[in-house]
Parts: structure tokens; C-alpha cells; sequence
């Protein structure tokens, strides 16, 4: 029996419904400045203490733009490469300033020019401008990282060399679709059930439609899979 890809969305969202708190709307200028102090791998506990730093040393974000470099890179060097990130800041600050110290008006753009207008600011890791254009100005974007990567190749809906930009459109293209709950459902069941290492089949409520189920779940073999 073949089942929709709705059926699964259905699943995931009331097997992992969100924290109403992750929904919140997020300050786009904090989020990002956030982004920008992650650079590659700094942990969250360094990425807050950084901004706690930076927000304190400046009484505004007007403030920190007329600096000195080397103030903005006293204030954030716990997260590391802190003058390269300065730059990423102060570019950014610029770009803010530009527009009047405001980026409310991203929320108007078609959301293909805001993914690129979000591409051109430098220090902002690709993957994760449509997590700022969803979770920051409500944007219908799906925002997709590796481990969703991992659970959507798994479950074979686009196959094994699906990219994250594939799998974000393909669900973009899926009306009426809750993109942050969803999002924020397959980050936990990536965590919590599908994870790299050891899956816990066994434990999945979506095994039944899934491509990839370990094979010791021999009851499930050959009865439902995803239709596209
Ligand atoms: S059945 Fe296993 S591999 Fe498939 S989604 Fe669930 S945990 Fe992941």
C-alpha cells in the first residue's frame, strides 16, 4: 500500500509537536549577528556569552558600527576569529544602517530575492538563510541542515543524492505545509530517533514508511512506502 508524503508530515508533526517558545518570532538583527559570532563551530554557550559581551560594550548597534575594530573584536573573542568576524559585523551593521536600521522590509520580498539578498552578507552560512527568513520575518522557506538531509535521504523521498537546496524546494513546493513546525519536528526526531550512528528503528513512527528501516524491523518489511 503506497501512502502521500502528507501522511508522514501528518506523523512526524503530532509524534513531535513544537515548544511553543521555539515558534517565536526572532529578532532577525540578533539572530544573525548570532550567525555571524557561530562561524563554523562555536558552541551556543560561546555564541551567547559573545553577544552578551558585545551587546553590553555598546549601548547601540549604531554604537558598535563607529567603533574601532579592535573594540568589537575585544568584546567577541571568546568565540574566535574575532577580527574576520568584526568585519562579517561591521558589514552587516553597515547594511542595516543602509536601510534605516531596520530589516522589517525583507518580510515583503518574494522569498527567492530575500534568500539572495540573506546569500549576499558575508559571514552568514548558506544553509542558514532560510532559517532566518523562517523563523525571523515568517517566511514560507523550509530551512534544511545535515541531519534533516540524513532522515529525508533515509526515508527515500528524493533519493540518496538529494541536496539540502533539493530537499528545501521540495517542500517549499508543497502547499499549505507548517515549514518551521515541520522543521523543528524532523531536528527532534534527527536527534532523539534517526541518528547517525544507530537509528532507533524500532522506535520510529514513521518505520512503516521508511526505505531505510533497519532490517531487523521484518514486520514492516514491504507494507507501506512514500508516494511522491
Ligand atoms: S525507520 Fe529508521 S532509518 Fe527510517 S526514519 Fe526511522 S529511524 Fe530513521
Amino acid at each position: 500500500m503506497k501512502v502521500e508524503v502528507g501522511d508522514l508530515i501528518k506523523i512526524l508533526l503530532e509524534a513531535f509537536p513544537p515548544n511553543p517558545k521555539d515558534l517565536e518570532k526572532k529578532d532577525p538583527i540578533e539572530l544573525i549577528i548570532k550567525f555571524i559570532l557561530a562561524g563554523q563551530n562555536a558552541s551556543e554557550r560561546v555564541i551567547n556569552e559573545a553577544y552578551k559581551n558585545l551587546t553590553s560594550r555598546f549601548k547601540s548597534w549604531e554604537e558598535a558600527l563607529n567603533a574601532p575594530d579592535w573594540q568589537i573584536a575585544e568584546a567577541i573573542k571568546v568565540a574566535g576569529y574575532a577580527y574576520k568576524k568584526t568585519n562579517h559585523i561591521k558589514q552587516f551593521l553597515k547594511f542595516v544602517a543602509e536601510h534605516g536600521w531596520t530589516l522589517d522590509w525583507i518580510k515583503d520580498l518574494p522569498p527567492k530575492e530575500a534568500i539572495e539578498i540573506l546569500k549576499g552578507i558575508k559571514g552568514i552560512p548558506s544553509r542558514s538563510v532560510r532559517y532566518i527568513l523562517a523563523f525571523s520575518f515568517d517566511m514560507p522557506v523550509f530551512p534544511v541542515d545535515p541531519h534533516i538531509k540524513r532522515v529525508i535521504r533515509r526515508l527515500g523521498i528524493l533519493g540518496n543524492n538529494a541536496t539540502e537546496e533539493m530537499i528545501s524546494e521540495y517542500f517549499e513546493n508543497i502547499e499549505g505545509i507548517p515549514h518551521k513546525e515541520l522543521y523543528l519536528a524532523l531536528k527532534t526526531h534527527a536527534n532523539k530517533i534517526c541518528a547517525a550512528r544507530k537509528p532507533k528503528c524500532l522506535m520510529c513512527p514513521v518505520a512503516e514508511l521508511c526505505y531505510s528501516v533497519s532490517p531487523s524491523v521484518e514486520y514492516l518489511k514491504g507494507t507501506r512506502r512514500i508516494r511522491l
